[in-house]
């Protein structure tokens, strides 16, 4: 199979690093879980678009960020076992060499340049299985759909979408073993 997966909020823990980084810049005290928008700007009211982005940009975020708990494991079975594995990622052009250099290749070292496709349309890409915490990137895609759960995705019917609903790594293992993959 070709197994494409995203990279922020499902191989490692962006969202929660950088909600972080926004409360010891800004003084504020936002908790990740009650981050209920996609728009991180609804969290922050009080604080500007430039102010809330900005620091998803502040190189300081990618040596704080960690892998989610099993995802290093799952992604090294699934490409023992043949398959293929890229991570697809929306991530802006003056991070992306901090993301992939300080972080995949950090807690994911056996990916290498040709495992990365950055693009602003998902939907655009050929694979057997998309990963992501943004229904946008599942919605019309060609893909089966795995939904990682994020605060921001809680609320949305997964299963009335055609969209498979995960909670950690555990659960997307046995969605693989269901699909014979290994
Ligand atoms: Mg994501």
């Amino acid at each position: 199979m070709v197994i494409l997966t995203d990279a922020d909020g499902v191989l490692e823990d962006l969202t929660q690093a950088w909600v972080e980084l926004i409360n010891e810049k800004y003084g504020t005290s936002v908790r990740y879980e009650n981050v209920r928008d996609w728009d991180m700007c609804k969290s922050f009211p009080e604080l500007t678009r430039e102010q809330v982005y900005g620091t998803e940009l502040d190189d300081e975020l990618y040596d704080r960020m960690g892998p989610m708990e099993g995802a290093p494991e799952c992604i090294k079975r699934l490409i023992d076992n043949g398959h293929e594995v890229y991570v697809v990622t929306n991530t802006p052009y003056q991070v992306i060499n901090a993301k992939v250099e300080k972080v995949i290749f950090r807690y994911f070292p056996y990916l290498t340049w040709k495992n990365i496709i950055v693009t602003s349309n998902k939907k655009l890409i050929k694979g057997d299985v998309l990963i992501d915490d943004g229904i946008h990137n599942l919605i019309g895609g060609e893909y089966k759909k795995i939904l990682f759960t994020a605060p921001y995705n809680e609320d949305f019917d997964a299963a009335g979408n055609g969209m498979t609903r995960v909670s950690d790594w555990k659960d997307i293992e046995k969605v693989f073993e269901e699909m014979g993959a290994f």
